[in-house]
């Protein structure tokens, strides 16, 4: 008899893994599907820093490393933080993770305790979600939409408070909606927070690099925020290095003790080839990976003028990160080639069988009106998806 624990029957299955599968299933039987639905940027990691890993392999780089990382490595993550966020860690307010999943989960192990409440604005990573249930907490999402920039108020923020709120999770800039916090619209959220000195922030960070023109405002530099949140960051989308999976936190030095002492027990120190690279693709000038923020806004001006054109789109412009997050509600209710059409999920299936487009349903983002698509594609497979996709809704 197969009995699972409660934890993981109530878990759900990641939605942007389970489309990337669906649409893999296709592709096994014949079909050519375009996917754009993941969020992995398509180019190689950068030479550079393939070079320093291949060097830490030859310099005999086998042993476990610290749980928290190798202290050079916390160097440059904390140099990083200083010439990048303004952001001044010691190195024991550092904890290197095996990707920034690893490092939000820590910190949701340590910090929650059942039936405490999360913030999640709305529209919000899939993961935020799955992880604050698997900490025992529950998730309150906040919710928004396209007409708002996908952002939320000071207003609604006080609003959702309880006397159970214990976290809060942004990210900007958003997945999955590109939106991205000014710092005016950051220390008015925290106006609302100063008055709560029990409820703490993660600020994910992961996409600052890939912006269009915003600064990226680090919610930690609110001074009087700064002892409470804990920023997340990590290599996998500025520099190309899904799969190397680094991730890290800089946060108050009790959070990063108790986040070593989790990490300790599940995972231990994150891959030391890859903490070698770390260093490379930290202390290396941002202007080092700008080709691919160039490429990727090319393609954003592609995506917008191309989706613009299909009718019952509503288009958000994205400031920043690879994808763009159409509402396509007017959709709803609407049969199309035989099909009925009663929400994201369905338009989003729809799109995969008819146009052969993998997207990702927005209720998986908490927000029903509203489909993800990545454009971190190339142009040629952009054209061709938004063809594709506007041929199929000709009825
Ligand atoms: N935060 C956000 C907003 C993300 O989109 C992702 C990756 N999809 C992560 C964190 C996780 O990053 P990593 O691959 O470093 O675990």
């Amino acid at each position: 008899m197969e009995i699972l624990s409660n934890r993981i029957n109530t878990l759900p299955v990641s939605a942007t893994l389970e489309m990337a599968a669906k649409a893999r299933n296709l592709k096994e039987k014949g079909v050519d599907i375009i996917g754009l639905s993941l969020g992995e940027p398509d180019f190689n990691t950068p030479e550079f820093i393939k070079e320093a890993a291949i060097n830490a392999v030859k310099d005999n780089y086998n042993s476990y490393s610290p749980v928290d990382g190798y202290i050079d490595v916390k160097k440059s993550i904390q140099n990083k933080f200083k010439r990048d966020n303004n952001l001044a860690y010691n190195l024991d307010q550092i904890v290197v993770s095996t990707g920034a999943k690893q490092s939000i989960a820590n910190v949701c192990m340590v910090l929650l305790n059942p039936g405490d409440e999360v913030i999640l604005p709305a529209p919000y990573w899939v993961s935020y979600s799955a992880i604050t249930t698997l900490s025992e907490a529950k998730p309150v999402v906040i919710p928004s939409s396209i007409d708002v920039d996908f952002k939320i108020t000071p207003k609604q923020l006080e609003n959702s408070i309880s006397s159970k709120t214990k976290l809060i999770i942004f990210n900007s800039p958003n997945n999955p909606s590109g939106s991205i916090y000014s710092e005016s619209e950051y220390r008015e959220l925290a106006d609302v927070l100063k008055k709560y000195p029990n409820i703490y922030v993660i600020s994910d960070e992961i996409y600052e690099h890939i912006s269009y023109g915003s600064k990226i405002f680090s919610f930690a530099s609110v001074k009087e925020m700064y002892d409470r949140t804990i920023t997340v960051n990590g290599l996998a989308k500025a520099f190309a290095m899904t799969g190397w999976r680094i991730g890290y936190i800089g946060a108050p030095n009790w959070i990063a003790k108790a986040c070593n002492k989790m990490q300790g027990q599940i995972t231990s120190g994150a891959n030391c080839i890859a903490q070698r690279a770390t260093i490379a693709a930290l202390d290396a000038p941002v202007s080092k990976i700008k080709y691919m923020v160039d490429e990727f806004k090319n393609r954003r001006e592609l995506i917008i003028g191309l989706l613009e054109k299909i009718n019952g789109f509503k288009i958000n412009k994205p400031e920043g990160a690879f994808y763009i997050f159409p509402d396509i509600s007017s959709y709803f209710g609407k049969i199309i080639n035989g099909k009925k059409i009663n929400n994201a999920t369905d338009f989003s299936l729809f799109l995969l069988e008819n146009a052969h487009v993998a997207t990702v349903s927005g209720n998986a983002f908490g927000d029903p009106n509203c489909i993800r698509i990545s454009y971190a594609a190339s142009q040629e497979q952009i054209k061709k998806a938004c063809s594709r996709i506007k041929d199929s809704l000709q009825y």
